[in-house]
């Protein structure tokens, strides 16, 4: 069994560093890439992606997982090998029904989607991308129709993101969440809405690049293996346990963008530098599944970085880098201008009360488009329709509509979305499980300390990678499957407050 262990995890490292290769240029092409680079790039990531499924998929790799199938039930539930085959099984299980030409070219579709997109954005011009978007939802149709015998199409693209999810599951803890959100965002949006007239004012954008940094390095960010640069769309992506890198963006007139986005991706990478060194090379060497990846970003970027406490520790530093933005701010207004809550057209600038609203959205999108229920020319009109229902305001441009986020350029439609409301709401539970078991967590944000928190996600969340599936991880970390209500007391408590509720 250890030489059949050995040759499994040689061969998987192979198919690792080619993903990680992948991942590599395509973090350079949205970093530092010329604009000439792109039709080659395209199609050396499809090339890298093609060998790296052939690798994967090899018999060889069938037959040693066969072969050591009944060997690993003899080990212990826990054991860190059984849980390695078992993972590589379902992932292998899943690798061989994709065949490697839908692989190859739905790698280099996306590389040149995502190349019009980044030109049809600014140029507000949904044309631009129509035809290659319906190219995409006949892929994104294509891959789910590799796993038949699903009750919903979107099912087999959710379960790759969150495995063990599906439509009606997400769909049914959506309704519920938004029968509790919907009253509290007319509530909080009938009152005089915050200012945040002071966060609008000229931040050099290198001063709040730094101040970024500064912040995240106290969170415990490794910068011996991390580093962040600037694109268009933040992002974090790994090259290997000891390389775990964040992007962001900053604008000079909204201090919101750069700082936030810098904890947000920072928040991704930790739970990537906090897994087990053993496991490097493995498919074990990743975050679990989107929600709880999301649910790491979303804890350092809101639960913690939005809160009161913290701006304790650090808005004084804050003032006495930006003394003519800031000096005249009191804390409580600051505070209240960070968490301001209004209808607003930008998922990613959207406040915490009414974010998962732009969420459901997309949501809904994907099913609709997937089901064919939605044509992608009628997207645009769709769009603004549904934003004017649900947020109350209607985008008067495409740019702002549904050519907003990256992720139907960039991948198939469906499973890219829920992720995003389920991390949200495990966020609230993992802080609520890691407050209660340690109270240092709560004590040390004044004190800009975060030893205790992240330390209580690193044996509870990140250390494991892949080990344990999202449930699992859950109901371990938190003593009970994923519920709203941590997250609804979150919410209720600090927009009570802020709100007078
Ligand atoms: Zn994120």
């Amino acid at each position: 069994m250890e030489q059949k262990l050995g040759e499994l995890k040689s061969r998987l490292l192979e198919v690792n560093d080619l993903n990680s290769a992948a991942a590599l240029l395509n973090w350079d092409q949205s970093t530092y890439m010329p604009a000439g680079g792109a039709e080659a790039r395209g199609r050396q990531m499809s090339t890298l992606a093609r060998l790296a499924h052939e690798k994967f998929v090899d018999e060889e790799i069938g037959t040693l997982l066969d072969d050591l199938a009944p060997a690993v039930r003899q080990l212990d539930a826990d054991s860190d090998d059984r849980r390695l085959v078992e993972v590589a099984r379902r992932e292998f299980e899943r690798a061989v029904k994709i065949p490697s030409a839908l692989v190859a070219e739905m790698s280099s579709h996306f590389a040149a989607s995502y190349d019009l997109w980044t030109r049809a954005r600014p140029a507000n011009d949904f044309r631009v991308v129509q035809s290659t978007l319906e190219k995409t939802l006949d892929l994104s149709r294509r891959l789910a129709a590799c796993f038949p015998g699903y009750d919903h199409i979107a099912d087999p693209l959710i379960d790759m993101s969150d495995y063990g999810m599906k439509a009606a599951t997400v769909s049914t803890l959506f309704a519920e969440l938004r029968a509790e959100l919907v009253p509290l965002v007319q509530a909080i949006t009938a009152q005089t809405p915050a200012d945040d007239g002071s966060l609008k004012r000229f931040y050099p954008a290198q001063q709040q690049l730094d101040f970024g940094l500064k912040i995240i390095r106290e969170y415990g960010y490794d910068f011996e293996r991390g580093r962040q640069d600037i694109t268009h769309h933040p992002f974090m992506t790994k090259f290997s346990l000891g390389d775990v890198r964040i992007t962001t963006r900053v604008k000079e007139d909204d201090l919101n963008e750069g700082l936030f986005s810098t904890l947000h991706e920072a928040g991704h990478a930790m739970y990537e530098q906090g897994i087990d060194m053993r496991y490097e090379g493995t498919p074990l060497a990743s975050g679990t599944s989107s929600g709880v990846h999301e649910s790491q970003s979303r804890l350092w970027e809101n639960i913690v970085g939005r809160s009161r406490s913290f701006w304790e520790h650090w808005y004084p530093q804050l003032q006495a880098e930006f003394p003519q933005q800031l000096g005249d701010i009191a804390l409580d207004t600051f505070y209240r201008a960070i968490n301001k809550v209004e209808r607003s057209l930008i998922r990613t600038d959207a406040d915490e009360v009414t974010y998962n609203l732009h969420v459901m959205m997309r949501f809904d999108f994907e099913l609709a488009l997937l089901e064919g229920r939605l044509a992608i020319k009628d997207l645009p009109e769709a769009w603004r329709e549904r934003f004017k229902t649900d947020i109350g305001i209607t985008p008067s441009d495409d740019k702002d509509g549904c050519l907003q986020d990256v992720h139907w350029f960039a991948g198939p439609i469906g499973g890219a979305f829920q992720g995003y409301t389920l991390g949200n709401i495990l966020s609230a539970q993992f802080y609520e499980a890691a407050r209660t078991a340690t109270p240092a967590v709560e004590l040390e944000l004044p004190r800009g300390q975060y030893g205790a928190l992240h330390g209580w996600l690193r044996e509870h969340i990140y250390r494991h990678g892949s080990k344990y599936t999202a449930p699992e991880i859950v109901a371990r970390a938190t003593g009970q499957a994923l519920t709203i209500e941590p997250y609804m007391r979150y919410l209720r408590t600090k927009f009570g407050g802020l709100y007078q509720l």
